[in-house]
């Protein structure tokens, strides 16, 4: 079955340290902060989501079973390939992204001074315009692990249309 719209979801959390070794990258956007997010690769929790997102839209398996984090060869991997490895699989399935959301959910880091460069660098790594592109923030009101800044969620949907 090949309907003309479809949706995908994505849901991604990763553990938040200080960490002055690692960058804290958001959308291939790099914030200047001594936080970090710790992962197997650069540990960008937002394309993580976003390319769950992309691959349910048409039915794939999630990112670890193209990229599994036992691989000593994906360590730090940059995640924009997986990005775009996620967009390349919805074209061969003959799909095409037409926009996205995204919330962030954490205390920190403050996502809203970032939130155009994030925009900006999504846009570049998906080929979308600025417009079809959301992201947003919230904090958990100080509850549970998130609220006590031990990690950041974001989750993902993405709207794809049948090219025909
Ligand atoms: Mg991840």
């Amino acid at each position: 079955m090949h309907p003309k719209f479809r949706i995908g979801n994505g849901i991604d959390f990763h553990k938040l340290e200080k960490n002055l070794e690692r960058p804290l990258i958001l959308g291939g956007y790099k914030i200047e902060s001594e936080y970090a997010l710790i992962g197997h690769s650069d540990a960008d929790i937002l394309i993580h989501a976003i390319s769950d997102a992309i691959l349910g839209s048409v039915g794939l398996a999630d990112i670890g079973s193209y990229f599994p984090d036992t691989d000593v060869n994906l360590k730090n991997m940059d995640s924009s390939i997986i990005l775009k490895k996620a967009i390349s699989l919805l074209k061969e399935k003959n799909y095409k992204i037409l926009n996205i959301d995204n919330t962030i959910v954490c205390e920190r880091p403050k996502i809203s001074p970032h939130r155009e460069k994030i925009i900006e660098s999504l846009s570049f790594f998906m080929n979308l315009p600025k417009d079809c592109i959301g992201v947003k923030a919230t904090t958990t009101e100080k509850m549970g692990s998130l609220g006590r800044e031990e990690g950041v969620a974001v989750f993902s949907t993405v709207m794809v249309e049948l090219v025909s």
